[in-house]
């Protein structure tokens, strides 16, 4: 299945903003709600974001010195593995892919920016065709 690039507040139900290689949760320990996600790319916080509706998620990720949304802190993800939290092997997958993405911008072959692929987990040169997978 594709990665779709967000493009407003269809969000899926599963949210994950990181910063760095933190997750974002409320204090009580929940993903954030839409309207923190809203208000993260209202504020072009967000340096990548992108939903995958196969695995039911909306992920963003921040920049470096974004602002710690009020009432929210910033996690390791091991802590949420330790807590076994039913989203903690999708979080895994988001961080990964959006770490992927961070590093697989251009084209290795050409240099030529790549995009989202219509139809795979996987990056698309529209100037040679070459497309890259994370794996
Ligand atoms: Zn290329």
């Amino acid at each position: 299945m594709a990665m779709l690039t967000v493009k407003n507040e269809n969000f899926f139900e599963y949210k994950f903003i990181f910063r760095n290689n933190l997750l974002l949760l409320s204090d009580t320990n929940k993903l954030p709600e839409d309207s923190v996600m809203q208000k993260c790319i209202d504020f072009q916080l967000a340096k990548d974001m992108f939903s995958e509706s196969s695995h039911n998620y909306t992920t963003l990720h921040l920049e470096e010195n974004s602002p710690t949304p009020q009432n929210h802190k910033w996690v390791p993800l091991r802590s949420v593995f330790a807590e076994n939290a039913i989203f903690s092997p999708i979080a895994t997958r988001a961080i990964a892919l959006l770490n992927w993405r961070n590093k697989t911008r251009f084209c290795s072959s050409c240099g030529s920016l790549l995009h989202d692929d219509k139809f795979e987990t996987a990056r698309f040169c529209a100037n040679c065709g070459n497309i890259f997978f994370l794996l």
